[in-house]
């Protein structure tokens, strides 16, 4: 649906993108992952034809953003990180002027009625939008990108500014849409990414470092799973034999909870299930596991991951395993 290659975008002598390629597949609901920086929004931009490229192409459905932006932007609908919302407009007028300005064809009531029932936008229909709370605002940004029902939609940051119950409903509308469009969120939260992403594509300092199934990502990146365990037993030696167990690859002290415990977060080698090796070494020693938990790694963790195994690759020394802190 959305092919990307070879983008490049200079500002002067910053480099911004360098020469990204990646393709969003029919119905797929992608995340598009990066720290600030990191050149979401010049992709984005370029790829919505708000932007030109320096070097490389974007089509989107067989038609190029560039050659032929007028047939490309058809199907296409952005939400930008800004919605360009009129405050003095109710939402009915609102989505008229949209209408009208992407000259849609299709049968104006009628089409407008079907996107204010699909995003539940009918009790604030004749309302003003700047009465609107900031997650019926988001709906509308999201109405006007839905108008000429594009088959690609772009969400740029979309939950940003919102109260949780306020997430929770815009993160069921993108499943939902994602059920007859190719959806693409931009977002630097990993839960909105596992909430609805099929599939994360992350970048960083304009380069792609990582594009997995959301469910691989975690053990893409690190090649390991993280657990906590609370165990009873005096931290130095407890410490010693983690870090000998053969498939624990890093074990840190998360902190002394009570006053007996003391919860360690342990990394071990990808596909090693190393429970039952570190229960009997415990129980060997006498000490207690009175807690055994999953431990996700959270966005920062995966970013620096990505960043390293990045800089190994340039320097070609990428090693499988790492050394224990
Ligand atoms: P992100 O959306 O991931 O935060 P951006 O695409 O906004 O990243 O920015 C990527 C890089 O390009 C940053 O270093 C930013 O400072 C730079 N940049 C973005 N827009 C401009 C511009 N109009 N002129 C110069 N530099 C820019």
């Amino acid at each position: 649906m959305i092919e990307i290659t070879g983008l490049t975008k200079r500002y002067g002598d910053i480099e911004a993108v360098k020469g990204i390629s990646f393709t969003v597949n029919d119905g797929e609901i992608l995340g598009f992952l990066g720290p600030n920086g990191a050149g979401k929004s010049t992709t984005l931009n370029i790829m919505t034809g708000c932007l030109s490229a320096t070097d490389g192409s974007v089509k989107i459905d067989g038609c190029d953003i560039l050659e032929d932006p007028i047939e490309a932007k058809k199907k296409i609908g952005f939400l930008p990180e800004q919605p360009p919302l009129y405050g003095d407009m109710t939402v009915n007028e609102y989505l008229s002027f949209v209408y009208e300005l992407k000259k849609c064809k299709l049968p104006k009531k009628q089409h407008i009625k079907e996107i204010c029932d699909l995003v539940k936008l009918n009790d604030v229909f004749n309302r003003l939008i700047r009465n609107l709370s900031k997650g019926y605002r988001q709906r509308v940004g999201i109405a006007q990108a839905l108008i000429g029902n594009p088959k690609a939609i772009v969400l740029d940051e979309p939950t940003v500014g919102l109260d949780p119950r306020q997430i929770i409903e815009i993160r069921n509308l993108i499943k939902m849409l994602g059920r007859d469009h190719t959806v693409i969120i931009s977002t630097h939260i990993l839960p909105e990414v596992q909430a609805v992403c099929d599939r994360v594509v992350v970048i960083n300092k304009g380069v792609v470092v990582a594009n997995e199934k959301t469910e691989d990502l975690t053990l893409a990146v690190s090649g390991a799973r993280k657990l906590e365990a609370k165990i009873v037993g005096p931290q130095d030696e407890v410490l010693k034999e983690l870090k000998s167990i053969s498939g624990i690859r890093n074990v840190e002290v998360l902190g002394k909870l009570d006053t007996d415990s003391v919860t360690y977060v342990i990394e071990s080698e990808g596909g090693v299930d190393i429970r039952k090796p570190l229960f009997f070494a415990l129980s060997r020693k006498g000490w207690a596991l009175i807690g055994l938990e999953g431990a996700e790694l959270n966005l920062e963790d995966i970013f620096l991951r990505l960043v390293d195994m990045e800089n190994e690759r340039k320097v070609g020394k990428r090693t499988t395993g790492r050394t224990m802190k």
